[in-house]
């Protein structure tokens, strides 16, 4: 979501006649899009821009001092609190707020003085900003903003706010303009993609939502995340019916112990969340599944954790992102007590990794020999004669250029490759076609 809301950013400022630079020291402006879901996020913002204080402007600059934005969740968080700890910044904005950067930076620019706007809620769904694409053969999309769910860990409701869903209409306009642009793949984008339509439409509509944006043509369709209480069985179905739906699916589990589901309050069982796998894969034998998990939850206990375990080594995930809980303060989990010492949860959290490597290893071993069309996204960045893209499944591919082609006219085509060599974290072989 940070990285839209950025792009959007980008597209308005450009749309001002500012631009883009890659090096800092050439900026005027410098805008942080922040991220407050866990500490270490929270605590590199600081580090960034202390380090900023002294900087001398850039030669030729129209501006008596380089001006400093900060956005996203830490904005919407802290406010001015952030200039009473770093008085060098000048401008902040919250999540809900992005079309008035312009104004604030101005004003900053032009009076020389801190200029902040934070709104507790926006007015709608922010449809009408330009945005600035990283790239032109995929697009974020997003259907919903914001988050009603209130896992008590987490922050997002609190610096988001409640889910507001886009109209139908709206969603599937957009997505014919990428369609007609070039755009391949769109990505649909919300905290819960499942629970889209429930405030305009009383209920969800997010299985129409894929048949409708499917209809445009678009040749390749994800969504991230579904949170499992909502995932329907109308959308489950969509991955056998919908072919430019993408065999892969994001679903985060948190943890595989039901009394730490129930603390989280995930409102499902890992039975629950077991019985989506199976019916995901017997829509879709082949689907490459994904997960969240939270290790060091308040209150879980050895017994807890290798529950989570086993359902990670059960499920056989291509990715698993782990993460050591955080406690945020100002939601319910912050409160709850911690039974376990760091070193525990540490070691809970190493064996996970451990796991995790393994079975995406195995996972990748499945796809030894086959071809995969992989959408080509640039070139290695450890060596440039290596193209780097994803399959369907989103699985990383590295695959030789072919000889008599440039990355530059490659990237945003597709291509097969003939799997020789899977990676855990890629899968590594050889062009079998011609670039479409
Ligand atoms: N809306 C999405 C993602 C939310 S944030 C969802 O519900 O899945 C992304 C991930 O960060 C979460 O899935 C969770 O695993 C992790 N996370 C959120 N809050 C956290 C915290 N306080 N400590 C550790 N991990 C956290
Ligand atoms: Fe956070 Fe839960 Fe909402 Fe995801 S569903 S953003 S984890 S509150």
């Amino acid at each position: 979501m940070n990285k839209h809301d950025s792009e959007r950013i980008a597209g308005m400022l450009e749309s001002l006649g500012m631009f883009q630079v890659d090096d800092i020291d050439e900026s005027d402006v410098i805008i942080f899009m922040t991220c407050c879901v866990r500490e270490s996020a929270d605590t590199r913002l600081y580090g960034h821009v202390s380090s900023l204080k002294n900087i001398p402007l850039r030669d030729g600059s129209p501006l008596t001092k380089r001006c400093i934005a900060i956005g996203g969740c830490i904005g919407q968080r802290d406010g001015d609190k952030l200039v009473e700890k770093m008085d060098h910044i000048d401008v902040v904005f919250g999540t809900q707020n992005i079309s008035s950067l312009p104004v604030l930076l101005e004003r900053s620019i032009t009076k020389h003085t801190y200029s902040a706007e934070i709104l507790q809620s926006s007015k709608g769904f922010p449809t009408d900003l330009p945005s600035k694409r990283e790239n032109d053969w995929a697009a974020w999309l997003p259907i919903t903003i914001g988050c009603d769910n209130f896992c008590t860990y987490c922050i997002v409701p609190y610096v988001r706010g409640r889910e507001k869903s886009r109209s139908i209409e709206d969603i599937v306009d957009e997505t014919k303009s990428y369609v007609d642009t070039g755009v391949r793949e769109i990505t649909l984008l919300g905290q819960n993609v499942n629970s889209y339509g429930r405030d305009i439409y009383g209920k969800p509509a997010f299985a129409d939502i894929l048949d409708k944006v499917a209809l445009t043509g678009i040749e390749r369709l994800r969504f991230a995340t579904s949170h499992p209480k909502d995932l329907s069985d109308d959308v489950i179905e969509r991955f056998a019916t919908i072919s430019s739906l993408m065999p892969a699916l994001h679903l985060p589990v948190q943890a595989g112990s039901d009394r730490v589901l129930e603390m989280m309050n995930r409102r499902y069982t890992s039975a629950h969340y077991l019985e989506l796998v199976s019916k995901l894969r017997s829509a879709c034998p082949d689907i490459a599944l994904s997960t969240d998990v939270i290790v060091g939850f308040p209150g879980e206990t050895e017994q807890d954790f290798m529950d989570t375990y086993r359902l990670i080594e059960q499920v056989g995930y291509n990715q698993v992102f782990t993460f050591i809980y955080s406690p945020r303060e100002g939601t319910p989990a912050a409160k709850m007590e911690q039974t376990s010492s760091r070193e525990e949860i540490q070691d809970r959290f190493d064996r996970l990794v451990d796991l995790v490597q393994k079975k995406a290893f195995e996972q990748n071993q499945k796809e030894r020999g086959n071809i995969v069309e992989v959408l080509i996204e640039g070139s290695s960045k450890r060596d440039p004669q290596v193209l780097s893209g994803k399959s369907p499944k989103n699985q990383t591919v590295h695959a030789k250029i072919p000889s008599g082609m440039n990355i530059a006219d490659l990237c945003g085509r597709i291509i097969d490759v003939r799997v020789d060599e899977p990676k855990t974290w890629y899968l590594f072989g050889e062009c079998v076609s011609s670039p479409r």
